[in-house]
C-alpha cells in the first residue's frame, strides 16, 4: 500500500510538472501568435486555468507529501511526449500550434483520468473532484481546438495564398 501510494504521489508530481510544461509551452505560444485572435483569447483564458490547476497540484502535493518531493519536479522532469512536443509549439505555424496543442490537451486528459482512478483506488477522496474540474477545463480546451481547428486551418491557407504574414 505503501509502494502504491508512492507510484500514486509520483503520478501528481508529474501532473503538477505537465502544467507548468503546459503554461510554458502555451505563453510561447501566445507570444507568438499575431493573427488569429479568437485563438490567442482562448489561449490566454488556458494560461489562466492553467495556472489554477498547477497551484491546485501544488497544494494537492504539499497536504501529501514532504516539500522536499516537491523539489523534484522543479528540476523539470517531464515526460518524452511534452519534450518532444515542446519542440512543435515553438514553430513558427498556427496548424501545428493547434495540432500540438490539441495532443497536448489530450495527454492532460490522460492524465487526469489515471489520477482520478488512482485516487478512487487509493481512497484518496478529497482528491477526486480537483482532478474532475481540472479534467474538465482540459476537455472544453481540446474541443475548443477541435472545433477551431478548421477555421485556423481555412484562415491560414488563405493568409498565405495573398502571401501575408499566414504562419502565425
Ligand atoms: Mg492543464
Ligand atoms: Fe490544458
Amino acid at each position: 500500500m505503501e509502494d502504491l501510494r508512492k507510484t500514486y504521489h509520483s503520478w501528481l508530481r508529474d501532473a503538477h510538472a505537465m502544467e507548468e510544461q503546459a503554461e510554458t509551452m502555451l505563453s510561447g505560444m501566445l507570444s507568438r501568435l499575431e493573427n488569429y485572435p479568437e485563438l490567442s483569447a482562448r489561449i490566454r483564458d488556458h494560461i489562466v486555468e492553467t495556472q489554477g490547476q498547477a497551484e491546485a497540484l501544488r497544494r494537492l502535493l504539499e497536504e501529501r507529501e514532504t516539500s522536499s518531493s516537491l523539489m523534484k519536479d522543479a528540476i523539470g522532469k517531464m515526460t518524452a511526449m511534452g519534450q518532444a512536443m515542446s519542440g512543435i509549439f515553438t514553430s513558427d505555424e498556427v496548424v501545428k500550434g493547434t495540432m500540438a496543442s490539441y495532443t497536448f490537451e489530450h495527454m492532460e486528459i490522460a492524465a487526469y483520468v489515471v489520477l482520478i482512478a488512482a485516487a478512487e483506488q487509493l481512497g484518496d477522496h478529497a482528491a477526486i473532484p480537483v482532478y474532475e474540474r481540472i479534467l474538465a477545463e482540459e476537455r472544453a480546451m481540446a474541443d475548443w481546438l477541435a472545433e477551431n481547428a478548421p477555421e485556423t486551418t481555412r484562415r491560414f491557407l488563405l493568409r498565405d495564398a495573398a502571401d501575408l504574414q499566414a504562419k502565425r
